[in-house]
């Protein structure tokens, strides 16, 4: 690609590229001046600036973390947009995509004054397609006039520019309306397809080829390294740099893209597509339709229902339970069947789609949009055909039985309508529509994966995110990311002061989880630090299980008014716990990490126990026993890190600003009593430390720093 001319500060006119990053973060540079009071200086932000450069400019690979507080963003923003190339910042959550697009990037703009041409890519099932949306009308049991639902999707895909769904606020995240019409790889025709040019997906890459920086997910980054080079699936421009942000998160969302997977959901929208355009054609119907036709169009159907009676017989001899703790839950594939029933489905679910494939070819002749259908039918074998290869030493597959639920419609727009269980329900509008059965092989490690699609290219890549080393530093993260010797690395404390600002409570006369007497214990203990606060809490769980029996229980102690995590949708929850100064939060997995609630609202974190990963997980499993395997020792080498990394994340939610001041309570008797315990220990920040509730007592009545100890 044509390489950008450096955008550079206005201070530093054609001044080095190094020196205009130290000026911009100065105390009277232009970030100081776009800020003005609230501009504080952070040496640690200008330090990681400043490594980021050097290792875009040196096409170097860097591995740096950076606490809570540094203000990361900015230092990848500013030396990217100082960088003269594209660069890609990919992140995990959809909370820091915002962050960066409407906070930072505008920022930085302001700072520079100038703009930094920058775009953010979702993946493509975030984006309307036309031409599915004009099938589905045509094909639609009720018409969009006595469909409200339907036709506000249709009014506003006539006036949005984006095609985003993020513009819709009453569609859910897993409406079965946009999977109707919404893009994705496997769905677009490209040139051939006769709304291309007004295409939004297409719309977006051209925007996109012109753009410096681009703003994606790690899903996004991986799906499309994934794919080949020349691959019409491939969405992103040609890049020169990228930044993973939450790189923490990266191994298992990039390992999901190296792998193959079927599910049942992927067979149901070959099938509605296919139907719809055989009726589109006129070819739906028997009547009318020539001998030939007709005879395709049975065997057609044949076909269709011997794949979907397979995948019930499938789902049925996977078993496990449809509904509570558990269900859905994966299980390798080798365990859940036998070879002989493997072997047998494999063939019989092959034949079935080979039909499928051959009566779309027979019918599509001349037909873009059945040879489409035709190409995606053979995409399915070829996955399922990997997924079936099995368990090797550098994969596992596993098989993800469906959870029963039933998803009723969506909210008719502009209604308000919100339906909500009652207590100790879901509400509505969390209910996701399960992918139904799924089936997976997935790598084991990506170390090599990333040396040979990633790292091979040659360019700079920079891996950062508050939490990525261990006690013992990054060696476990730089085998697990496959780095080379000569990979940069640094380590930023945050500028908060923990020792000051924090206390880290874990009691030592608590029964160890899974002894008797456990439960009650910890119920106990977290009653009492939630009197001693006052509420302004978040309640950390490592399971749904959990987290509902201590919602339950704290209930019937009378703390009714509680916020639990599937009762109401994430951002509700986070509103009203910043909002209401006493609030108690329950949650579990997702809200471990990207909780951010500054100031008051927040001051006590409890987390029930060391959240190490659940160890019947087929890739966990797997990974387990190759380390073992290879006369490792799984538990220090690889248990033990991932756990310290996400307990370290848990422990972030409380400091989230100089003024913050607040408890963290590990009540896991195993950090004093195990030898391991010293290791998590290591990698927290160092504050302030009780064992007992009386020198909790004594902390908290401490006198609270005045603002101008701040
Ligand atoms: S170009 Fe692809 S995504 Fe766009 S409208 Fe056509 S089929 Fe849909």
């Amino acid at each position: 690609m044509d390489r950008n001319p450096a955008v550079e500060p206005d201070d530093v006119p054609g001044g080095d590229a190094r020196e205009a990053v130290r000026r911009f973060f100065a105390p009277d540079g232009p970030l100081a001046r776009a800020l003005g009071p609230s501009f504080e200086p952070r040496p640690e932000q200008r330090v990681m600036a400043e490594a980021v450069l050097a290792a875009l400019q040196t096409d170097h690979l860097a591995l740096i973390e950076a606490g809570t507080g540094t203000g990361k963003s900015l230092a990848y923003l500013v030396p990217a947009a100082l960088y003269d190339g594209r660069t890609v910042i990919s992140t995990f959550t959809r909370h820091l995509q915002d962050q960066l697009a409407t906070k930072d990037v505008p920022l930085v703009e302001r700072a520079l004054g100038r703009p930094l041409e920058a775009i953010v890519m979702k993946g493509m099932a975030n984006y309307l397609c036309r031409r599915r949306l004009d099938a589905y009308l045509r094909s639609a049991a009720v018409p969009a006039e006595h469909d409200p639902r339907l036709a506000a999707l249709l009014a506003w895909s006539r006036e949005t520019q984006t095609g985003d769904r993020a513009e819709l606020p009453w569609l859910r995240d897993d409406d079965p309306l946009w999977r109707e019409v919404q893009s994705g790889a496997d769905v677009r025709l490209g040139s051939r397809c006769p709304h291309f040019d007004h295409c939004f997906v297409t719309q977006l890459r051209r925007r996109a080829a012109k753009a410096r920086l681009i703003i994606v997910n790690h899903h996004l980054f991986f799906a499309d390294l994934a794919v080949p080079d020349e691959s019409p699936s491939r969405v992103l421009p040609a890049w020169d740099a990228v930044v993973f942000d939450e790189a923490h998160e990266l191994e298992d969302a990039a390992a999901g893209f190296f792998g193959a997977r079927v599910s049942s959901r992927r067979v149901e929208l070959l099938r509605a597509d296919a139907a719809r355009r055989l009726q589109s054609l006129g070819l739906g119907g028997r009547s009318g339709t020539s001998g030939d036709r007709r005879a395709a169009l049975d065997r057609l159907d044949e076909a269709v229902r011997d794949v979907g009676r397979l995948g019930e017989r499938l789902a049925e001899l996977a078993g496990g339970p449809a509904e509570g703790e558990g269900a859905g839950r994966r299980a390798p594939l080798g365990e859940a069947l036998t070879a002989e029933e493997i072997g047998a489905l494999y063939r019989a679910a092959d034949d079935a789609l080979e039909r499928v494939e051959r009566q779309l070819r027979t019918l599509g002749e001349g037909d873009d949009e059945l040879a489409l259908l035709a190409v995606r039918c053979a995409a399915l074998r070829n996955d399922l055909a990997e997924v079936m290869e099995g368990d090797d030493e550098a994969h596992v597959t596993w098989i993800e039985p469906p959870r029963a639920r039933s998803l009723p419609p969506g909210p008719v727009p502009g209604s308000g309508r919100r339906k909500r269980r009652g207590r100790g329900g879901a509400a509505e509008e969390e209910v996701r529509l399960p992918p139904g059965l799924v089936l997976g092989r997935t790598p084991l490690d990506i170390a090599s994966l990333l040396q040979e699609r990633l790292y091979a290219r040659g360019g700079p890549v920079v891996f950062t995110s508050a939490t990525l080393a261990d006690h013992r530093g990054f060696g476990f993260v730089r085998r697990r990311f496959g780095l080379p010797a000569d990979a940069l690395e640094l380590r930023l404390a945050s500028p908060f002061d923990f020792e000051r600002q924090a206390l880290l409570y874990v009691p030592d006369d608590l029964p160890e989880p899974g002894e008797s007497g456990y439960r009650e214990a910890l119920l106990a203990r977290t009653a009492a630090l939630l009197e001693q606060t006052g509420g302004g809490a978040l309640l950390l769980y490592t399971s749904f299980r959990n987290q509902r029996w201590m919602a339950e229980a704290l209930r019937a102690l009378g703390w009714e008014d509680l916020l639990v995590q599937g009762e109401a949708p994430r951002h509700v929850l986070l509103e009203r716990l910043r909002a209401e100064r006493d609030a108690v939060l329950l949650a579990t997995a997702s809200f471990w990490q990207g909780v951010d609630v500054a100031g008051d609202a927040l001051r006590l974190v409890v987390i029930d126990k060391l959240p190490f990963d659940v160890p019947d997980d087929p890739l966990v499993r797997a990974r387990i026993e190759r380390i073992r395997r290879q006369g490792g020792q799984p538990f220090g080498e690889y248990q033990v890190p991932v756990a310290t990394l996400a307990l370290r994340q848990g422990f972030g939610r409380l400091i989230r600003s100089r003024r913050d001041r607040g408890i963290v309570a590990i009540l896991d008797v195993r950090l004093h009593r195990r030898r391991y315990g010293r290791a998590f220990l290591e990698a927290l920040p160092k504050c302030a430390e009780a064992r007992t509730l009386e020198q909790v007592d004594t902390w908290w009545r401490g006198t609270p720093p005045g603002r101008d100890e701040v």
